[in-house]
């Protein structure tokens, strides 16, 4: 069935009915920038052509499965079933002082086994197609509605590597920028990568507007592969020269772990890595969930961290946990409902 994002078949769909460009326009806005339901969207068409277009367009690739709504920060965290039966997440954000977003996933699972994370518990499955990425947007859009709000900043940090499903993450990125679609600025668009230097080279090509964070979490290789075993494929030393490239696009994503990456040595390591590259880095909490023995470092160490790093001339933002209460971790939630199917 074609889904409500294949532009070219909805164009044939659209001339067999000689339905006019300005009704089109009525419909597509009324689906990506009103948050309408399909009804309402179909309605802006003429109505000998609804049938038509209700019984050949799939209208939504998800199904919501579960809603958990964080009771102390406005975080929500969205539980979505693919048509196959898979399970994904989703987390709204609704930060007081910022903008709504929405962290995404792009994969079903990740081969990327990251060892502080729930989803590189689970392996991989398969890729999402450009409709189940985007599918988390509209459907996040329309939940929205009541609360008048809508989505302005989408980061790809949820389950899966963006970067090792470029078709998809790409073909969802045009789309969300598309004028005539969701209109959204590339800017307010952010894909977090482990780090692999040719695809993060083709993508800032691509997307020069579009940001992206690489999760470094260590600038001492052994510490990095131990975390992140793909840091063996990727070493810090090929992956600076794709930093320097890239100068201040780029975000640095460091998740503080006690004990692991939080001492004296592995902060001079990142000044000495990083020096020379002006990079934002944002200093990361961990959410501890069960089967994971990591721990998170303190806040007053995570603080003086940061400090550290400021007084060394970087530009910092210390973050704090959004959704503590609702398993924000990435795949967690996902993972619980994993083993209350299976048992
Ligand atoms: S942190 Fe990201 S890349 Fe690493 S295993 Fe989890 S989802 Fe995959």
């Amino acid at each position: 069935m074609i889904t409500i994002y294949d532009t070219e078949a909805i164009e044939e769909i659209r001339s067999r009915n000689a339905v006019q460009p300005h009704r089109m326009k009525l419909f597509r806005n009324a689906l990506f920038k009103n948050s309408a339901d399909c009804k309402t969207a179909l309605e802006m068409l003429p109505e000998k052509a609804r049938a038509d277009f209700k019984t050949r367009i799939d209208f939504e690739s998800l199904e919501l499965a579960e809603r958990h709504n964080s009771e102390i920060d406005g975080a929500s965290k969205l539980i979505f079933r693919t048509r196959d039966g898979h399970l994904i997440e989703s987390v709204l954000l609704r930060p007081k002082t910022g903008r709504t977003s929405i962290c995404i996933s792009s994969q079903v699972g990740c081969a990327c086994f990251c060892s502080f994370c729930a989803t590189g518990k689970m392996g991989f499955t398969r890729n999402l197609s450009a409709g189940e990425i985007l599918d988390q947007v509209t459907q996040a859009n329309r939940m929205l509605k009541p609360e008048n709000r809508s989505i302005r900043n989408v980061v790809f940090m949820g389950m899966g590597e963006p970067l090792l499903n470029l078709e998809s993450v790409s073909a969802s990125i045009d789309f969300m920028t598309a004028p005539q679609f969701f209109d959204l600025s590339p800017a307010r668009i952010t894909v977090s990568t482990v780090g692999i230097p040719t695809a993060m080279d083709a993508f800032t090509e691509r997307f020069p507007k579009v940001k992206l964070a690489l999760s470094l979490h260590s600038a001492r290789q052994a510490v990095r592969e131990k975390l992140m075993p793909m840091a063996g494929k990727y070493p810090l030393e090929r992956l600076r020269g794709t930093l320097s490239a890239l100068g201040g696009k780029i975000m640095i994503e460091y998740l503080m772990l006690a004990g692991v990456n939080d001492q004296e040595e592995d902060l001079i390591a990142l000044i000495d890595y990083l020096s020379g590259i002006p990079v934002h880095i944002n200093i990361i909490p961990f959410n501890k969930y069960p089967g994971c023995d990591l721990l998170g470092t303190p806040q007053p160490e995570r603080e003086q961290f940061a400090n550290r790093l400021k007084a060394a001339g970087f530009d910092v933002t210390l973050r704090y946990s959004l959704g503590a209460d609702i398993a924000a971790a990435c795949g967690q939630l996902v993972q619980n409902k994993r083993k209350e199917l299976i048992g």
